[in-house]
């Protein structure tokens, strides 16, 4: 079988989120089972830079507004997979993020931006590369979602039919929605206008694009897939997906072990496994002198790592924090979003500058060591399609808090006395969005932590787990078989 996956990001060359980690792991995986996959990007600036060993595949002529440009082919750092690049620097080759500029303002021509990444991934299947053609295309989020609109357009346009796209949702809240007059500026066909189509509330919808025109639909994992066939976390399109639930499956993501293990992590000042828990000790006093914490070996440290924003939830932690700090507690904070939540962090961090150390910014390897230095991680999330950081978190023996939400409540099995007795608890789970419910939860971890022997217990079950992303890439496959089966 041979794959196409459309994205806008690809760890370790550009992140925004955990699409990136998805992306960049994806290709290996499928590897492995036997699929031939190729990713096709827009060519942002660390993505060309990135690219070696490259050709020009095609030449591709004026669209949406941009000057002629290239498609190129070859080999990205780091990643074991042929690339399709779209090098089109009047689009691409600027400063600031893939999404927004430095003022986290969206780009105003968003739209044609990814327009073109829909157009030139469905081009691929016709005959843009006459060397390679995929079977199936795989579309991520809404920066890809008009790739399943050209693919019926080309279709409609020539009579040919078309190659299956199967569309994954990575978080429904971000859904690429452009007033109406954007419409006109990418090219589909008239009929698509509606709300049959591509039309969401009057406005151009990339998300809907890719949830109507796509043969089979994914989420990152079963309980979000869920979730989001509702009212409360469809974010409008509860409606449609209840529509195409038969097509519609939740596959959890992985963890990659060549890059979230604390027996091999090299930003680590100290090594270990499950079996070997004493470099978790170093992790945590050479983390505690970094941030200038209290060196208190026995103090217990929670942390996040996560982007600012209202989903996470960590005004939750903001509210409960004075009390924990109370009660001995330290805590650790790697983000950043948005403004007025950076300060008041910061603001906590400087009124006990002991026990609550915050680093806003984006920082690969201080992700690392703040989640292997920590005890407890917390992610009380308001929705969460699938969070990787409780799972890294697991893998690192940092006991995850987490909301019963999405791939959160897919992930974590409760301490209650059941979990203890039955040995099957590997974090602590709240359900109520409230910091009443986040704290109780937390005095509840801080009150076991006391217990070594069965903080221990905790500590190697999670780190047994597996998030493997061999049965992930096997979940993917058989949606694509099914893709394959349902178009002409
Ligand atoms: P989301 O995709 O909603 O941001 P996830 O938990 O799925 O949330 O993925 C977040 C990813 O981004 C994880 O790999 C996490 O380690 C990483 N991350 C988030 N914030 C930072 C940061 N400030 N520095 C480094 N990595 C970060």
């Amino acid at each position: 079988m041979r794959l196409l996956q459309v994205c806008s990001e690809i760890f370790p060359i550009l992140k925004t989120g955990g699409l990136a980690d998805v992306t960049g792991a994806l290709p290996d995986a499928f590897k492995k089972i036997g699929i031939d996959t190729r990713v096709v990007l827009p060519g942002f600036r660390a993505i060309t830079q990135a690219l070696t060993k490259s050709e020009v595949v095609a030449e591709i002529p004026s669209r949406f507004g941009a000057p002629p440009c290239r498609l190129l082919k070859g080999q990205l750092k780091g990643l074991n997979v042929v690339a399709y690049v779209i090098d089109c620097p009047y689009f691409y080759d600027r400063n600031g993020g893939p999404y927004a500029d430095e003022h986290q303002r969206p780009w105003p021509d968003n739209h044609m931006r990814f327009a073109l990444l829909g157009w030139v991934a469905a081009r691929l299947t016709q005959t843009l590369d006459p060397r390679w053609r995929p079977d199936v295309v795989h579309a991520h989020d809404w920066h890809a979602g008009l790739t399943a609109a050209y693919l019926h357009a080309f279709e409609h346009w020539t009579g040919i039919p078309r190659i299956p796209c199967v569309f994954t949702i990575h978080n429904l809240a971000y859904q690429g929605n452009f007033a109406a007059h954007c419409f006109a500026e990418v090219d589909l066909p008239l009929y698509m206008w509606g709300v049959n189509g591509v039309e969401f509330h009057g406005q151009l919808s990339f998300m809907k694009a890719g949830l109507f025109y796509a043969d089979q639909l994914t989420t990152v994992s079963p309980t979000y897939a869920q979730e989001i066939q509702g009212a409360e976390q469809g974010v409008g399109f509860d409606g449609l997906l209840r529509g195409r639930r038969d097509q519609l499956t939740g596959i959890l993501n992985g963890v990659d072990p060549l890059v979230w293990n604390p027996a091999t992590d090299a930003h680590l000042a100290a090594q270990y496994d499950h079996q070997h828990l004493a470099g978790k000790m170093g992790c945590k006093a050479a983390l505690q002198a970094q941030l200038q914490l209290a060196p208190k070996p026995d103090a217990p440290l929670f942390c996040v790592v996560s982007r600012l924003t209202h989903q996470k939830g960590l005004h939750l932690v903001l509210e409960a924090l004075p009390q924990l700090i109370q009660a001995g507690a330290q805590f650790a904070l790697l983000g950043g979003g948005e403004h007025g939540m950076e300060v008041a962090f910061r603001q906590l961090a400087q009124a006990h500058p002991q026990s609550v150390a915050v680093r806003i910014g984006y920082d690969e390897p201080f992700a690392h060591q703040l989640i292997a230095g920590s005890d407890m991680i917390c992610v009380p999330s308001l929705y969460e399609p699938c969070g990787l950081t409780q799972m890294y978190g697991l893998q690192y023996g940092t006991v995850p808090l987490v909301r019963k939400v999405g791939g959160l409540a897919d992930t974590v099995v409760h301490c209650d006395l059941e979990g203890l007795v039955h040995k099957t608890a590997t974090g602590f789970v709240f359900d109520h969005f409230s910091s009443h419910d986040l704290l109780a939860v937390a005095r509840q971890a801080m009150a076991l932590y006391k217990h070594a022997d069965e903080w221990q217990a905790l500590q190697q079950r999670g780190m047994k787990q597996s998030f493997d992303w061999q049965r992930a890439a096997k979940a993917y496959q058989q949606v694509y078989q099914r893709a394959t089966k349902v178009t002409p």
